[in-house]
């Protein structure tokens, strides 16, 4: 087989440790790989690239297409960018792939039964940081779900489950509440599981479905979620599961894939040979399924398995009467190593062969695109807020073609109509609907320039648009 080249990180605190042990076990298993090493993270921030990864590191990455990455130390403060957002978004990595599974009885675990995997959207919803204050009370971050994004993420878990064997995918969404974006998110799921007949789906609210698998994980076998919940459901499984230093995560793009340890740098055992490896082994054998060489990834998986069975266990894993002798780092590495090429006896054994997963790049959509209206954000803070004041004001600035429809304050209708319980900020949403059949952004401008003309202050606006016929925007409450 040629040999592919890989690009290294060895990452800060246990970063270098936990690499060497694994890229230890790649040669003793004589994987065909060359290695190609870039320094990222806190001797990059340390030279002032704020981003952590160094622009050389870009052409290197490119070519070889597969990042190994120990975990990096992110400097507090403000004006540092987490390299892993960085490398995500910048190549594309859509999909985060985190299997969590219970190593019982060998590794403690509140739930034995549990075996599942959180495909995770990774580039969009709120970690686009595009975050404002617009008036002095408030606050806003824009959360920005794409159709390409969904049908990537979406087919991606369907091909990995349809590859693995797996039996279920479930999705996890708030489209209760969050009709557009959330809805997207569902809605493609729905077109997409249609392409899967043998796949068994479901779909639950975020809230209940993370309460049901805080409690029984064992019911769960491939979710796909967004970025945030996926986020956060994945740190509470991998915690579940037994151990936060057995996790790895594969993040994945059409291009490019980048494979880590889930936990971070460990600054407090760093240099002590106490760190368990085996985050960042697993995600070595991630990354051998995607390059093609699954049946390696196979061999040292299952050499890692026969370890923690024989009861070798690293100090953050090791209990009496579950293990057997507690090992350093590099003892564990000599461990792994001598068992290359066994199959476990009691834990279940991994085929990994022909399981490469690609999604075919997403074609884009045709929509006839029409404004009917605009919701106008104005800070108001006067006459003590009393939304008739503002509503009457707002009328008198309506033009012919655009006129006040409703006014809300953190989304509950304040104008026509409301209670005066109602809490009301300084950030009103004022919308204003066409009255004709047509209207265009100069009818827009000309309706801006007379709410300033009024007196009122503009912070900020969003058209309203129609796509094919269907309204692009959520109704009020009381629309
Ligand atoms: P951490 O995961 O580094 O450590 C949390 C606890 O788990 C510590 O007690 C640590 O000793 C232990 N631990 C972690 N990995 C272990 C391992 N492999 N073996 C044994 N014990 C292990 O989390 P933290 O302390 O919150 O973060 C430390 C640094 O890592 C921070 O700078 C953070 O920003 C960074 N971080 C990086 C990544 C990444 O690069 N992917 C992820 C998370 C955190």
């Amino acid at each position: 087989m040629d040999k592919k080249k890989i690009v290294v990180a060895e990452g800060d605190g246990i970063g270098p440790e936990i690499m060497g042990s694994t890229l230890d076990i790649l040669r003793a298993a004589e994987a065909p790989l060359d290695y190609d090493f870039i320094t990222i993270g806190q001797a990059a921030y340390e030279k002032g690239i704020t981003s952590g990864f160094p622009s050389d590191g870009w052409d290197v990455l490119r070519q070889s297409g597969v990042l190994l990455k120990a975990p990096v130390t992110t400097p507090q403060g403000k004006g540092f960018k987490s390299v892993n957002v960085t490398i995500r978004k910048s190549l594309n990595l859509f999909a985060n792939v985190r299997p969590c599974k219970a190593y019982t009885p060998f590794v403690a675990s509140m739930h034995p039964g549990m075996n599942l995997v959180i495909i995770r959207e990774n580039e969009e919803d709120l970690y686009a940081g595009i975050e404002h204050r617009q008036t002095p009370e408030v606050t806003q971050v824009l959360k920005l779900i794409t159709r390409p994004g969904c049908e990537n993420i979406i087919r991606y878990a369907f091909a990995y489950a349809r590859a693995y064997g797996r039996k279920k995918v479930t999705c996890m969404t708030k489209d209760n509440i969050m009709k557009l974006t959330d809805g997207l998110f569902h809605q493609v799921f729905d077109e997409i599981r249609a392409e899967y007949p043998e796949i068994e789906t479901d779909h639950q609210i975020i809230d209940i479905g993370s309460a049901r698998l805080a409690t029984s994980p064992e019911w769960f076998d491939v979710i796909v979620t967004l970025n945030l919940y996926g986020d956060i459901l994945s740190d509470i499984t991998a915690q579940i599961a037994g151990s936060v230093g057995l996790a790895a995560s594969a993040n994945v793009g059409h291009n490019a894939a980048m494979f880590e340890a889930i936990h971070g740098s460990a600054p407090d055992i760093a240099g002590k040979d106490v760190a368990n490896p085996s985050g960042l082994l697993i995600a070595a054998t991630q990354m051998l399924v995607h390059l093609g060489m699954g049946e390696l990834g196979e061999k040292i998986k299952n050499a890692w398995l026969c370890t923690i069975e024989d009861g070798i266990h690293t100090p953050d894993i090791y209990r009496e009467g579950l293990s057997k002798q507690e090992v350093g780092t590099k003892q564990f590495t000599d461990a792994v190593i001598e068992r290359l090429g066994r199959t476990p006896a009691r834990l279940e054994a991994v085929r990994y062969a022909n399981k490469q997963i690609s999604v075919p790049p997403v074609s884009k959509i045709e929509t006839k695109k029409d404004l009917v209206g605009i919701d106008v954000f104005i800070c108001w803070d006067e006459s003590d807020r009393d939304p008739d004041v503002i509503g009457e004001g707002l009328l008198d600035a309506s033009t012919d073609k655009l006129k006040l429809k409703l006014i809300t304050n953190r989304g509950v209708l304040v104008y026509p109509g409301g209670i005066p319980e109602t809490f009301k900020t300084d950030h009103w949403r004022c919308r204003f609907r066409m009255t004709g059949e047509s209207v265009t952004y100069e009818d827009v401008v000309e309706l801006l320039s007379s709410i300033n003309s009024a007196g009122f202050e503009v912070i900020k606006t969003e058209n309203l648009y129609n796509f094919d016929g269907s309204a692009g925007y959520s109704m009020a409450q009381g629309e």
